[in-house]
């Protein structure tokens, strides 16, 4: 084929192979061009997800009808001229790209009237076909409606999500816009249903209402400056820990971006504080002078490099950490094994029970001690540990103890959690689990989405215990829960909204036994002993026993290992006597 040069409408449509990806991403757009524009009221207005209509709002200060043409033509923009304007973009956009790559992929029409005018006008583009602006009635400001998005595009149509999802999507990009923006008040609707209400307050304020204001009491605030670089935001004690990075919000200039760098100096932060599989809750805002930051590096505009990455970086985490330190959530102990060159050794063969004795304290012979294993098949592999030999709690985190072969340190919450967790696996087995009701029926706000995937799942909450019923659009209300849950004081709002938060998830597991054994293994590390309880020495030895009873391998089900042994052999090597 000879080289050709494309016509604009395919070259339109290529850029917006990167812009515009699905209806949340023209949403992100519209409403960065509304900023831009000076807007202080936002309307965001979904049918069908986006997928059929997306119309947008604003107050700002409007496109003159002669400007029309030039805003959906490609790189047209009002925000940029030169080379050295890149250099420090203080707008949200700059490519003079959005617009008419929509264009290409939907039928966009923008309305228009400036501020100081007092009539308005319209232009159409119709997958790529733009008409004549003509005069149009319209109250000061912008308003753009984008509709069929994709529909002769079916390539691009068919990776789109169902309605309900791309609702989610487009929720989340206003819910971080409106984030960073608390001079501005906020609307958003999907199908007449308004989702969102945000009037105007104080950063602090809008940052409660959007990650929810039953965190509020447990935000702490961070603040920290090095040079002209500032930070501050809220971050979340570690029990608002989360399974998703979902409440993590961060911030460049009034901007959300993504960056795994700065993710992981929250990570860092909270090591030691939280279970390494969840992820803090936080909202950064970082300031940044904007010619120490290059925001063209991503058609989406979502990442970005910092000229200072180092010094971003340790200002992130310093400030989380003081901030932590100061609320005295200090981690007592990194975490062991890091870095460390004793591995999880396999268990031990029965051929080294011999000798061991039984709980009773009495030595038994090797036919009895096959013997006792041999009625707990799983266990064939497990040492027996003499419960009532020496065993010691330290730093209330793990407990030492002997075996055969050498010692055993043991995660006390590993531990519990393990055992809890065979024991619900084998008994809902048979049987629902036993429910305890509330005597207070509680509520839990929550994202009607998450509502409505937790009670699909309804048949498999009720055989683990759960009485649940939706009691409005965004409330739940738990009637009952699961006794263990109860009985082990675990406050049944934070284990709620983190079962909502993993429900979608639940609902899209390839199987209901999948599924089962994710709740059971929430249960089972909610109900567990934690680091930092102190045991008495009978928990102790209960605690052994159980082991010796349930434990098929050394992890805990989340695959971290319960028990890490030194044997008499690595000690001796230690101290050099091998
Ligand atoms: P960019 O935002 O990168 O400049 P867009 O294609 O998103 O490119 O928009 C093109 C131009 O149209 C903008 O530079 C701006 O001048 C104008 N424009 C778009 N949306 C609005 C709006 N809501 N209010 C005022 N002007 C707008
Ligand atoms: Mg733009």
């Amino acid at each position: 084929m000879p080289i050709r040069q494309l016509p604009a409408v395919v070259v339109n449509q290529i850029a917006a192979g990167e812009v515009v990806e699905r209806p949340a991403s023209v949403v992100k757009e519209t409403i960065e061009n509304a900023l831009d524009a000076g807007a202080t009221h936002i309307e965001v207005l979904v049918e069908g997800g986006g997928i059929d209509r997306i119309e947008i709002i604003d107050d700002g200060c409007g496109i003159p009808m002669e400007e029309l043409p030039a805003a959906v033509a490609s790189h047209a923009t009002s925000k940029v001229s030169s080379l050295e304007d890149l250099q420090h973009i203080a707008t949200m956009g700059f490519r003079g790209e959005a617009l008419a790559s929509i264009g290409s992929v939907a039928r966009l029409e923008i309305r228009s009237r400036p501020r100081e005018q007092d009539a308005g006008s319209v232009i159409v583009v119709d997958h790529g076909d733009t008409s004549v602006p003509t005069p149009a009635p319209c109250p000061p400001g912008t308003r753009v409606v984008i509709s069929g998005l994709f529909g002769r595009i079916p390539a691009r149509r068919k990776f789109l999500k169902t309605a309900q999802a791309e609702t989610t999507r487009i929720r989340r990009v206003i819910r971080d816009c409106a984030a960073a923006n608390p001079e501005v008040s906020w609307l958003f609707a999907s199908g007449g249903r308004t989702l969102l209400d945000l009037s105007v307050t104080t950063p602090r304020r809008r940052l409660e209402e959007v990650l929810g204001s039953e965190m509020s009491g447990d935000m702490l605030e961070i603040n920290d400056a090095e040079g002209d670089i500032s930070v501050w935001g809220l971050v979340g004690r570690p029990a608002l820990a989360r399974p998703t990075a979902q409440h993590q919000l961060l911030c460049l200039n009034g901007r959300p971006i993504v960056d795994r760098s700065l993710r992981f100096a929250v990570r860092e932060a909270f090591r030691g504080l939280i279970e390494p599989n969840r992820h803090p809750t936080c909202a950064i805002f970082l300031s940044v002078p904007p010619d120490r930051v290059d925001v063209n590096v991503h058609p989406a505009k979502t990442e970005v490099r910092f000229r200072d990455d180092r010094l971003v970086f340790s200002l992130v985490r310093r400030a989380l950490e003081a901030t932590l330190s100061k609320a005295d959530i200090v981690p007592s102990m990194r975490r062991l094994g890091e870095g460390s060159t004793h591995k999880v050794r396999p268990a031990t063969t029965s051929a080294q029970l011999f000798g061991a004795r039984s709980s009773t304290g009495q030595s038994v012979s090797a036919p009895e001690a096959r013997a006792v294993m041999a009625s707990v098949p799983q266990t064939a592999e497990v040492p027996v540990i003499d419960a009532a030999r020496s065993a010691l709690q330290i730093h209330r985190m793990f407990i030492v103890t002997e075996d055969a072969e050498g010692m055993l340190i043991i995660d006390q919450h590993a531990l519990h959690e393990r055992v809890m967790f065979e024991r619900l696996l084998s008994r809902i087995s048979t049987s629902p689990l036993p429910s305890q009701r509330l005597l207070v029926p509680e509520m839990i706000d929550a994202e009607p989405q998450s509502i409505e995937a937790l009670m699909s799942i309804g048949e498999l909450l009720e055989r683990l215990g759960f009485d649940v019923v939706q009691g409005g659009p965004s409330v739940l209300v738990v009637h009952a829960v699961p006794s263990l849950l109860a009985e082990r004081r675990v406050s049944i709002g934070p284990f709620m909204t983190d079962l909502l938060d993993r429900a979608s998830s639940l609902l899209n597991m390839a199987d209901e036994e999948t599924a089962l054994r994710d709740v059971l293994d929430m249960m089972a590390c909610k109900a567990a002993i934690k680091a930092g309880e102190s045991l008495s020495d009978i928990e102790l030895a209960d605690l052994l026993r159980m082991r010796e009873t349930v434990e098929r391998s050394s992890n805990c089900p989340h695959g971290r290992p319960t028990t890490i042994r030194l044997t008499i052999e690595d000690l001796e090597r230690q101290f050099g006597r091998r």
